[in-house]
């Protein structure tokens, strides 16, 4: 692809709306708030076509031209892959929904998350401003995608996850060649240290929305989607929301299609899904507040989720409001049952904060939140493999008598 269907332009506060230069690396903006990448859509507009970028083979990396990478040396690649919309079908009927129930199978990706997406392109663009350093706190997933594409780009990478990550992430981002340490205390403080360490150790830091081109990787969730849907978007979209870089992302990409005429200005249903057991946004969303306070003694198993503080949560709040949507919490008692129940009537293992957005949906069924027969896309954002599962396997002893009647 050549150099003049480039059209990212610069970037901009989500905040005050005001502009920053995009020719070096940035954190927050001179406010203190995410950064978002703006494009010049009116130019874009009369030279792409939306059909033929979506035919495009090579994954998220296909949207180029709404993307912030100009040159394709610093493009990173691991074999990415449109994810595929799985259609349920039992555990569907079982929690009440009549409509077309859709699951966005993000665990397809490469290092098994959604993560990549984002990653990839922020590591992309650190490495296109010559950075080699990359530090960020992570539950898990996001050090896995950014010791792989850091590794794949010859970069350094150091993670801090929280001490009860789950032992397959720690290991798999070790095994990238990664730096990854065990810290006793949540994504937050893990947050802190990287803050703490930055000067020091020379690091750049990934953190979500504290670096502007993650977002801009989620956001090819929505085009994606968009595209996958013949550009007409469901009813009702349920994301598990940890710093909400998706439902942003997806947010933002909504808008940028319209204005290139994509789509029109109809949007579905944001709902922001989280567990109960550290559910700052929906707390925020049930007071009417634009920012969410930080959730005290966060607990919940799907750690993808377990977020007390988001930087990006008035991002997050308007989106949903805006669409008309909900946030929603759902018990860790709850999003095991939605686990259970998918693998064993759809054969589709998701991961516990894809199981949440399951539970949700029946509970925004059942409250009225929206029809029965609404078309809805769950996203499944990591590979369930990736996950302690419940033990399971009785031993049988092959030279006793076997009882068949028992079997
Ligand atoms: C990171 C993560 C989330 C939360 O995603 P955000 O876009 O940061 O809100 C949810 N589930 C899994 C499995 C994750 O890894």
């Amino acid at each position: 692809m050549t150099a003049q269907r480039f059209y990212f332009s610069h970037l901009e506060c989500s905040d005050t709306g005001a502009r920053v230069e995009a020719d070096r690396p940035h954190n927050l903006s001179p406010a203190g708030k995410p950064l978002l990448a703006r494009y010049d859509l009116l130019r874009a507009r009369g030279e792409i076509d939306r059909d033929e970028i979506a035919a495009r083979p090579g994954g998220f990396w296909k949207w180029r031209e709404l993307l912030p990478v100009r040159d394709d040396e610093h493009v990173i690649r691991l074999g990415e892959a449109d994810t595929p919309l799985v259609e349920l079908d039992g555990a569907a009927a079982a929690i009440g929904a009549k409509g077309r129930v859709l699951v966005k199978d993000e665990g397809r990706l490469p290092t098994g998350s959604f993560k990549a997406r984002g990653l990839a392109l922020a590591v992309a663009m650190a490495r296109s401003f010559g950075l080699t350093r990359l530090a960020m706190p992570t539950n898990g997933n996001a050090g896995a995608a950014l010791s792989a594409y850091a590794a794949r780009a010859g970069m350094q990478s150091w993670s801090f996850c929280p001490a009860d990550t789950p032992d397959v992430n720690v290991r798999e981002i070790a095994l990238h060649g990664g730096r990854v340490y065990r810290v006793n205390g949540l994504i937050h403080e893990c947050g802190a240290l990287v803050a703490a360490g930055k000067q020091r150790m020379g690091w750049f830091d990934v953190s979500t929305l504290k670096e502007p081109y993650r977002i801009e990787g989620k956001k090819t969730m929505g085009l994606e989607l968009a595209a996958q849907l013949g550009w007409r978007l469901p009813d009702a979209i349920f994301y598990p929301t940890g710093g909400g870089t998706g439902l942003i992302g997806m947010w933002k990409a909504f808008s940028e299609m319209q204005r290139l005429g994509w789509i029109g200005d109809e949007r579905p249903k944001m709902f922001a899904v989280q567990a109960a057991g550290c559910a700052p946004i929906v707390r925020a969303f049930e007071d009417g507040a634009d920012h969410a306070e930080e959730w005290r003694g966060a607990r919940t198993f799907a750690a993808g989720i377990r977020v007390p503080k988001a930087i990006g949560d008035f991002l997050i709040l308007r989106a949903v409001r805006e669409s008309g949507g909900a946030a929603l919490a759902v018990s860790d008692a709850h999003i095991q049952a939605a686990r259970t129940l998918c693998g064993a009537r759809d054969g589709l293992l998701l991961c516990p904060e894809g199981a949440a957005t399951l539970a949700a949906l029946e509970r925004a069924i059942a409250g009225g939140l929206i029809e029965k027969d609404a078309g809805v896309v769950l996203f499944n954002c990591g590979s369930g493999l990736k996950y302690p599962m419940p033990a399971a396997g009785e031993l049988l002893d092959r030279n006793a008598e076997i009882d068949w009647d028992a079997i």
